[in-house]
């Protein structure tokens, strides 16, 4: 009998991003549960005690200089977190416990810290009062600080990972996602995640092929075993037979037959064949991705989401290092306007380091806007960068999460503070820097036209504005079949905004996921949205999606959509109107309608 490492295996999930690779898996677990149980000699019982004093001194040390980057006063809810971090870590009773564990259990420090700090948490979590429970999300914070400077040695970081390896984990955040590389990370599959989570729209941007959503992963793959990664299917296939591996080889053909079929139309500009303009913009996450966005035919940076910065591993980007960032992409771009995203951090992007407390729905709660508003001391710099890396002419500013008139204005408030401080200091800056808001939740929709009267430009943010009108989490892979961006409620959301933006004059563009997607994309133009924003490597296709069919035809569909009751309906009248559009192919997949494009099929 075969053993199960040889016995072929199919596990099924979401198709997050295209693509067939095949490779060794690397099974990634989270430092929390890595945490080694290992007996101590009696002899190297001092020099445990040793590693975790040091690792209390360089995690105090850490919260100190975060405190001081911060400026913060003592009123401050990122200040005064931090300051509660800091006690943890100098409670006597608590380092008295731990050493003595160390001594009398003869075990590792990494254990004995994880378990001191479990058992903590579990007993906080069972009190009755509210602000007790909360205090568990610090013990939690801390632990993990602790334990970053205990196994550092020990553990390899996404970014060590082996060349060509395929990543497989219960779950990637943005932060180790940042690592991804087509070089380094050849595929990933993941338990948990959606279409719009953030790993899923990195490992697109990077072009790696992704599959998320597969129940069991890591139990069901071992480290080292060779798996097919099937990113257009959704299927991930452990020990590949010789008909899989042909199968993944005529992929490989296939993607390379599009990319030839799109080669030279990256220098055109994006419109639909009867020639009404529709130019195509990147997303981009690094200032280092511009340049590529531009070879790829992009015509400007619709979303530069400049959270990365903060989450590569690297500290707070102060103003000066940001501001190079801009600049460098601006100076890239030369004319097209390039549109940096301010901090849109919360939801599944934390930055442990800046201390934001844990919360129990982090997409409901201190995200985008409305931390950065709170946090004056990391928006202003990040406001400053932006305004100073403007001086070529075509920087704009957009803002994440915006839920109201007030959070626009109170932002427009800080911009020209930060004006008259530069000029003050004999900065030379443009007349105007435009500032554009993102529609990404229900509130801005609605208000859309007072936010049009006085924003310069509008941005769909599609992931979000499916999340939260759907009221399904982006990231929660159980509920993926209800997150559909062919929702009715969700063409009449678009429609309401770009219907609004016009009568104000303002352009309105788009930048989430759906931009760059088959059918998606072709709802959006028809809907009458002026530019759509994509993944570098997507952005020759979409062009040649766009010259392939006429506006006229998609304004028509698209007001049939708008009529439909449900996602099926609208599904429904789009394979039908363009049945005679040889080029798009249409199918049933996880429960809704993907489309992809090859006219010589
Ligand atoms: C969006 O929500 O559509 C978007 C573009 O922003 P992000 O995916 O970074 O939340
Ligand atoms: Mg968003």
């Amino acid at each position: 009998m075969k053993s199960r490492r040889e016995k072929r295996r199919v596990l099924r999930g979401l198709a997050a991003s295209p693509g067939q690779v095949i490779g060794p898996a690397y099974l990634h677990v989270s430092r929390e549960t890595q945490v080694p149980s290992q007996r101590v000699a009696p002899d190297e019982i001092a020099a445990e005690i040793r590693r975790f004093r040091d690792s209390l001194r360089k995690a105090r040390e850490e919260i100190r200089e975060l405190r001081e980057r911060l400026e913060q006063g003592s009123d401050d809810p990122g200040d005064q977190i931090l300051a509660a971090h800091l006690m943890i870590l100098q409670d006597r009773e608590l380092i008295r416990e731990i050493t003595a564990a160390i001594k009398a259990e003869r075990m590792n420090a990494a254990d004995v810290v994880r378990r001191t700090f479990l058992a903590k948490t579990h007993y906080i979590e069972s009190l009755p009062s509210e602000v007790f429970r909360g205090r568990a999300a610090d013990i939690r914070d801390v632990q993990r600080r602790l334990l970053v400077h205990l196994l550092e040695e020990k553990h390899a970081s996404l970014a060590q990972v082996p060349e060509g390896s395929i990543v497989v984990a219960r779950e990637l955040v943005p932060s180790e996602t940042v690592s991804l590389g087509p070089g380094r990370l050849a595929g990933v599959v993941t338990e948990q995640g959606t279409l719009t989570s953030h790993v899923t729209i990195l490992a697109r941007s990077r072009g790696v092929p992704a599959v998320i959503g597969v129940d069991d992963a890591l139990a069901d793959i071992s480290h080292g075993e060779t798996i097919l990664v099937d990113g257009d299917h959704g299927v991930v296939i452990v020990a590949p037979n010789d008909d899989d591996i042909g199968h993944q080889r005529e992929s490989i053909e296939r993607v390379r037959r599009i990319g030839a079929l799109v080669a030279g139309r990256e220098q055109e500009a994006g419109a639909t064949q009867d020639g009404h303009p529709v130019p195509v913009r990147a997303n981009i996450e690094r200032p280092e991705d511009g340049a590529t966005a531009l070879q790829a035919g992009a015509e400007g940076v619709g979303l530069f989401r400049t959270e990365f910065l903060f989450l590569d591993g690297g500290g707070l980007p102060g103003e000066e290092r940001q501001w190079e960032a801009y600049r460098q992409v601006a100076e890239v771009f030369a004319a097209a306007p390039v549109t940096i995203r301010t901090l849109d951090l919360g939801g599944d992007k934390h930055a442990s380091l800046m201390g934001i407390a844990r919360e129990e729905n982090p997409f409901l709660g201190l995200r985008g806007i409305r931390f950065c508003l709170e946090q004056p001391d990391l928006f202003l710099p990040q406001v400053r960068a932006i305004l100073r890396a403007a001086s070529g002419g075509n920087l704009r500013m957009l803002l994440p999460m915006v839920g109201s008139v007030a959070q626009l204005r109170a932002t427009r408030e800080l911009v020209a503070r930060a004006t008259r401080e530069l000029r003050a200091e004999g900065h030379t800056l443009p007349a105007q820097v435009p500032v554009g808001v993102m529609i990404e939740v229900p509130a801005a929709v609605l208000m859309s036209d007072a936010l049009a009267r006085e924003a310069d430009f509008f941005s769909i943010g599609s992931n979000d504005l499916i999340q939260y009108s759907l009221a399904v989490d982006r990231g929660n892979a159980r509920i993926a079949r209800l997150y559909d961006a062919l929702d009715p409620a969700i063409l009449r959301a678009i429609e309401m905004t770009v219907r609004h933006a016009h009568a104000a004059g303002i352009r309105v563009g788009s930048c989430g996921e759906m931009s760059g997607e088959l059918p998606g994309m072709l709802l959006l133009v028809g809907l009458g949205i002026d530019e759509l924003s994509v993944a570098p490597v997507l952005v020759a296709r979409t062009k040649a999606i766009l010259g392939g069919i006429d506006f006229a035809t998609l304004q028509r569909l698209a007001r049939r959509c708008l009529e439909a009751v449900g996602a099926d309906e609208v599904a429904q009248v789009l394979t039908e109107g363009l049945a005679h559009h040889r080029q798009f192919h249409f199918e049933q997949l996880d429960g809704r309608l993907r489309g992809h494009w090859d006219p010589d099929d």
